[in-house]
């Protein structure tokens, strides 16, 4: 805010009259008795004289009653310090809409809790003071305490609102005095509570008194809802907040407890959170004021625990409001999106704003309610405690609430499928403890897994395996459960053996004994080497014809550490393990895998020990080919030992003359060829060295070879940047042919 310049206000308009403002009076107040003083029709032509204009259409203005912009312009217009104007404004926070708020002693408070856009009025004091009280404009005012009497919030004569811009301080704008309006006296007397001499924290108090006993349908907290009803109706039911009780700390207290005991026993049956639902939302408009609430919360739901138990489970009739999802969501103690799963699965019912079930017809999310009948009875289920019961208890903590198979069980719940151990309706969902019996399967005929493993003495998993690997027929059952008929078990049992089986007959572990049988000549069916089971299975028909006894007293091959391997590979000498094939073929492992994808060395594999052997002569076979070949050179060792460049090189590979072998590690060129190829190449010359050889420069070389006398005898090479050469004879081409052009210049 800035004064303006001393040039400036000689242009700005002039009052006549500059009335000081008053105690208890607001800004928009003062000037409707500023214009009323300076005979002025009403404030609106007031601002209009002072040229109060927004200089933007989003210019919020700086008092919610009227339409003023500049303070400093109207504080020298009205003759005032500017501080003063500052104090009596309450500026808004935006132009439009409903959730605009507006500043007042610091705070930002909804608009909602004032009469904004229509003025209230004691007669009375009207006459007596001609005045406009800042008290009047909140709606917590009710009545005016000196004279007793309700506030008037409509005209008398037109039965409208009296407008704040086209009313003045004594007429409505129908022409009505409004000073001479009926009065309504009170119908008790109860303290005078001024709120311009009330704290912020003290106003705070009385906004949440006063929504706590005015009780919104929703059960939330809803500021809304003060200016809904009448200055008579709510002076019924907010008349009766004590002063002290906003004054004092341990008032305020027990006034919030008297309160929440009274919506509890209103609605009992939603639980003990429906009560301080309110509280837990907060005002939103000072943090630390709505974490005082939320402390009181706590403090009163703990100090609350045994009455609600007692409440919840009395017969009382269901609860018929509608809740809002964050009331409901609070009361549960879940996020909003675990109670749209919970609307979701049918175990609450949601209603829209007309008060129809809506779960078919899904409105927007904003008008969606939660039926508070089918909360109270999902309570009362949750009430019905029995901790005794067996099964498998399945606890809701608040990172494991989200889970479709827990949510599921509240379902089950409603159905008494599953017994309720623990809950306590002051936590909500996260203090749920349920127990789940454990599910037989229904049909007699079939067995569980679990089941059919008891029968035959072995682990689930084992008879899971064979099942999977097709020894055991099984039918699928729920979500990734199998079942297994009882005939199936039974000519399973009769065709195969477990090795558990025959070492429980032998009276022995069964530790090793599947390898002594194996060793034996058996073959199992199903086993780790096999099919990837857990356990060996073998025909019982063949175990049968074996002396087990003999058999499982036998020294045996143990699969066990690495001289079992070794010693196999050492009684075929012809044999080598890999790793020793790498050290024949000194290679590296990966190498010799490569060898063997590429085909040129093929492993044998004996499936008995499921490992694979090389043969030796083809591996000697293959150094005899390759490495050992005195035909071949590699590649490396040509650039290296033989000190051709890498010129050279490229331009044999380009003219095509040397072919590469590889052994599918390095790759060889014959001897030979490469002799060959360099003989070649010393007939040619390359562009380089013919324009060497001829003295003529590269350009005119590319020219006839393209264009020219070379255009026949050039020989092309290269793909990209092809690379030219020429056969000697192009020497005396090029001569001949710059002989000839130049006796033709000189003849010119
Ligand atoms: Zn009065
Ligand atoms: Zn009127």
């Amino acid at each position: 805010m800035s004064t303006l310049p001393e040039t400036l206000i000689e242009h700005t308009r002039q009052l006549l009259f500059h009335p000081q403002p008053q105690d208890f009076e607001t800004l928009p107040g003062y000037l409707l008795r500023v214009a009323d003083l300076n005979c002025l029709q009403h404030p609106q032509e007031l601002l209009d004289f002072l040229e109060q204009k927004a200089e933007t259409i989003y210019r919020a203005p700086l008092t919610p009653q009227l339409g003023v912009y500049s303070l400093g312009t109207l504080a020298q217009q009205l003759k005032q310090p500017l501080e003063k104007i500052v104090a009596m404004a309450w500026p808004l926070d935006i132009r439009v809409g409903k959730h605009r708020r507006f500043l007042y002693q610091g705070l930002i408070w909804p608009l909602e809790l004032l009469r904004h856009d229509y003025r209230a009025w004691c007669p009375y004091c009207l006459s007596e003071r001609s005045m406009h009280r800042a008290d009047w404009d909140w709606h917590l005012s009710t009545c005016c305490h000196k004279h007793q009497t309700i506030l008037l919030d409509r005209c008398p004569a037109c039965f409208k609102r009296v407008s704040w811009h086209y009313a003045s301080l004594h007429r409505c704008s129908c022409g009505f005095p409004l000073h001479t309006a009926q009065s309504i006296p009170v119908e008790k007397h109860y303290d005078s509570i001024e709120i311009c001499t009330l704290t912020t924290t003290e106003i705070q108090r009385y906004i949440t008194l006063a929504l706590l006993i005015l009780k919104t349908p929703s059960g939330g907290i809803s500021t809304k809802s003060l200016s809904e009803i009448t200055p008579e109706e709510l002076n019924l039911k907010i008349g009766q907040i004590s002063i002290q009780s906003l004054r004092d700390h341990e008032s305020f207290y027990k006034a919030i407890d008297f309160h929440l005991e009274e919506r509890y026993r209103n609605e009992p049956t939603l639980g003990p959170r429906y009560a301080t639902a309110p509280l837990a939302q907060g005002l939103k408009i000072d943090t630390n004021f709505d974490q005082e609430l939320i402390d009181i919360t706590n403090r009163w739901l703990a100090r609350d625990k045994v009455i609600s138990e007692i409440h919840i489970q009395t017969e009382s009739p269901q609860s018929q409001k509608n809740l809002t999802i964050e009331v409901a969501g609070y009361i549960l103690n879940v996020s909003h999106y675990i109670l749209h799963r919970l609307i979701k699965k049918k175990v609450l019912v949601s209603v829209s704003e007309s008060g129809c079930s809506a779960n078919t017809a899904r409105p927007s999310r904003k008008d969606l309610f939660v039926s508070g009948k089918s909360l109270s009875q999902l309570q009362h289920f949750l009430a019905q405690k029995n901790p005794a019961t067996q099964g498998q208890s399945v606890s809701f903590d608040h990172y494991g609430i989200d889970f479709s198979t827990r949510l599921n069980l509240l379902n089950d719940l409603l159905e008494s499928k599953v017994t309720v151990v623990a809950y306590n309706p002051c936590i909500g969902l996260p203090s749920l403890q349920l127990m789940v019996p454990i599910k037989q399967v229904e049909n007699s005929n079939f067995l569980s897994v679990r089941e059919a493993a008891k029968i035959l003495k072995i682990y689930p998993d084992a008879i899971y395996r064979v099942a999977k690997s097709g020894l055991l027929p099984y039918s699928s059952h729920l979500v990734r459960q199998i079942i297994i008929d009882v005939e199936d078990l039974g000519k399973f049992h009769q065709d195969f053996i477990f090795t558990r089986e025959i070492a429980d007959r032998l009276n022995c572990t069964a530790t090793n004994l599947a390898d002594k049988i194996i060793s034996a000549g058996i073959n199992p069916v199903h086993g780790p080497s096999i099919d990837g089971g857990l356990l060996y299975v073998f025909r019982r028909q063949e175990v049968e014809t074996l002396d087990l006894v003999a058999v499982s007293q036998s020294r045996y091959q143990s699969r066990c550490g690495r001289g079992h391997k070794r010693q196999l590979a050492s009684q075929v000498p012809n044999l080598l393990l890999p790793s020793d094939a790498c050290k024949f073929l000194s290679i590296k492992p990966h190498q010799l895998d490569r060898l063997c994808q590429f085909g040129f060395l093929t492993p044998i594999r004996k499936p008995s020990v499921g490992l694979s052997y090389l043969d030796k002569t083809e591996l000697e076979e293959y150094l005899a080919s390759y490495k050992n070949n005195n035909m071949f050179i590699r590649i490396d060792d040509i650039k290296l030992k033989m000190r051709i460049s890498t010129t050279l090189w490229n331009d044999l590979v380009n003219l095509e003359r040397v072919r590469s072998i590889t052994d599918g590690i390095v790759r060889y060129v014959y001897k030979d060829q490469l002799a060959e190829a360099i003989k070649y190449r010393s007939t040619i010359f390359s562009t380089k060295q013919l324009s060497e050889a001829t003295g003529l420069c590269k350009a005119i070389i590319r020219w006839e070879a393209k264009y020219g006398c070379l255009a026949d005898i050039v020989i092309r090479t290269g793909n990209g940047s092809p690379k030219l050469f020429f056969p000697r004879s192009a020497v005396a081409k090029l001569r001949k042919q710059r002989n000839h052009l130049s006796n033709a210049t000189k003849k010119s």
